[in-house]
C-alpha cells in the first residue's frame, strides 16, 4: 500500500512533535508524502478560545514552516500544506473567504462543534470528563438527540462545501464506545448514514456539473484510524456499515491516521484497508496536489 497521511497536527495545534519531527518519522516509515492539516484559527470568527487550535497569530509561521519543509525534502518526501477547518453553524466553515485566500494544497473539514437543541456549542470528541457534563447539560443526556444534532451539522458542512477532504464521518461514536448513549445497530441510526452518504454523492455530482474550477473540490471521504490508535474506538472512521453505503454510491477513499505523534503516522493502516476491502473497495486515493497535475491520484489496497 502506498502510505501517505494528510491529515497531521503538530506543535502548531494539539500535536506533541513539530513539522521537522513529523516530516523525519514519515520518511524513516517509508511514506510517499506527509500534509500538515493544524487545527485551523477559530477566535476571531467564533470567539472561542481553545487549546487545540492554531492561533490566529501564528497562521503565517506555520505556513512557512511547512513550506520551509517542503523544499528541504523534495525529492525525498512530498510535504503538502493543508488545515483542518471547523464547521460551525453560522461562525466558520471550510469555503470562508479567510481560509480560500491562504495558499493552500487542500483543506479537511471537520465537526467538532454540535449546537445543542438550545444553541450552545457542544465538543462532541471532547475527553470525557468534559463531555459528561456538557452532554447532560446540553442534552438531557438523551443521546437520540446528540446523535441527531450532529448528522445535521454533518450535512450542513456537506452541503457547505468548499473543502477537499471529509473528516472522520461518524466521530460521534468516539465517546458512546465507552459511555454507550445510542446503538449503531438503530435503524434510525443507519438512516441517518445513509442520508449523509447520499449528501456525499450528491456533493460530488454537482461539484462535476458545475464545471473545471470546483471540478477539483469533489470532496473525498477520509477512513481515519486516529480512534484505533488512540484506544478509543475499535474500528475506524467511518464504521464498515457507513463504508458499505459509500462503496455503493461510489465515494472514493483515501486513508489518515490524525497523526499528533510521530508514532501515529501510518497506525492501523492495516485495519483500515481490510474494512475497505470488505465493503468491496480496491483501491484508494492518495493526495497528490503538485501543481499542474490531478489532485488525487487512485492506487490499488494491495499494491
Ligand atoms: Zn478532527
Ligand atoms: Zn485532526
Amino acid at each position: 500500500m502506498i502510505l501517505s497521511c494528510i491529515h497531521t497536527h503538530t506543535t502548531f495545534c494539539d500535536g506533541a512533535a513539530d513539522v521537522e519531527t513529523m516530516c523525519a518519522a514519515a520518511f524513516a516509515k517509508g511514506f510517499e508524502s506527509i500534509g500538515f492539516s493544524s487545527h485551523a484559527p477559530i477566535a476571531a470568527k467564533t470567539g472561542i478560545k481553545t487549546s487545540w487550535h492554531l492561533p490566529g497569530e501564528r497562521l503565517a509561521e506555520y505556513i512557512d514552516t511547512v513550506l520551509a519543509a517542503r523544499r528541504r525534502w523534495a525529492g525525498r518526501l512530498k510535504v503538502f500544506l493543508g488545515l483542518e477547518v471547523d464547521y460551525i453553524r453560522g461562525l466558520r466553515g471550510p469555503g470562508d473567504r479567510d481560509i480560500l485566500d491562504l495558499p493552500l494544497d487542500y483543506t479537511i473539514g471537520a465537526v467538532h462543534y454540535v449546537p445543542s437543541p438550545r444553541g450552545e456549542l457542544f465538543v462532541v470528541d471532547a475527553p470525557e470528563e468534559e463531555f459528561v457534563p456538557g452532554f447532560r447539560e446540553y442534552f438531557d443526556n438523551d443521546g437520540e438527540a446528540l446523535v441527531r444534532a450532529y448528522w445535521d451539522a454533518y450535512g450542513e458542512l456537506i452541503r457547505a462545501g468548499g473543502c477537499d477532504v471529509l473528516a472522520h464521518l461518524d466521530l460521534v461514536k468516539k465517546n458512546n464506545a465507552r459511555l454507550g448513549f445510542f446503538s449503531p445497530e438503530d435503524p434510525e441510526y443507519r438512516r441517518q448514514l445513509a442520508e449523509t452518504v447520499d449528501l456525499i454523492a450528491e456533493a460530488r455530482s454537482l461539484a462535476t456539473r458545475s464545471g473545471a474550477e470546483t471540478e477539483s473540490r469533489r470532496p473525498v471521504v477520509e477512513v481515519n484510524t486516529g480512534g484505533i490508535i488512540r484506544g478509543r474506538t475499535p474500528d475506524a472512521y467511518p464504521s464498515l456499515a457507513m463504508l458499505r453505503l459509500l462503496r455503493e454510491r461510489n465515494v472514493p477513499l483515501t486513508i489518515n491516521a490524525d497523526a499528533h505523534a510521530p508514532d501515529h503516522l501510518g497506525g492501523a493502516y492495516g485495519t483500515a484497508a481490510a474494512d475497505m476491502r470488505k465493503a468491496g473497495y480496491t483501491a484508494m486515493l492518495v493526495f497528490d496536489g503538485q501543481a499542474g497535475k490531478a489532485r488525487w491520484r487512485e492506487e490499488p489496497l494491495d499494491r
